[in-house]
């Protein structure tokens, strides 16, 4: 399953890739570029917005879409969670910036690419091969796994 999602929930689109769900995120996209990208690429609409949602193309169930009620993250991931069936949990696949696959990268290949603490700490990492961002399971996902198990 594959998304894309509204200006309104950025946040909640990154949690996704977290989770390693290809979410499509634009902060500048228009209700048409979505629902035109949505129906190319087959995939549902994350929005808050009810008024895109009035459009025929949803109506008649030509485009999967969640309309997001709460504007709390857990309460909308919870949403996501019930409504879809999927499961939440991190997983280092995704980019959480620009939502292309991240691979895996040697750790002599991250050495002076990462903090130092880091690198002498850690052997796995995942690299964007798009934006050039490096991941490892930091502080920051044993953030994430707290965070998803509460959801
Ligand atoms: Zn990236």
């Amino acid at each position: 399953m594959e998304f894309i999602a509204d200006i309104m929930v950025g946040k909640l689109a990154r949690y996704l890739r977290m989770a390693g769900f290809d979410v499509l995120y634009y902060n500048n996209a228009h209700d048409d570029e979505i629902i035109k990208i949505a129906a190319q690429q087959n995939r549902v609409v994350i929005t808050r917005d009810s008024l895109m949602l009035r459009r025929k193309v949803f109506k008649n169930g030509n485009l999967k879409s969640v309309f997001v009620k709460d504007g709390m993250l857990k309460n909308q991931l919870r949403q996501i969670k019930t409504e879809l069936g999927i499961l939440l949990k991190p997983n280092l696949t995704r980019c959480l910036v620009c939502n292309s696959p991240l691979v895996k990268i040697g750790k002599n290949d991250v050495e002076g690419k990462v903090p130092p603490y880091v690198y002498s700490t850690h052997e796995n990492f995942m690299y964007c091969h798009s934006c050039g961002r490096y991941y490892w399971r930091g502080t920051h996902y044993e953030y994430m796994k707290k965070f998803f198990s509460g959801i």
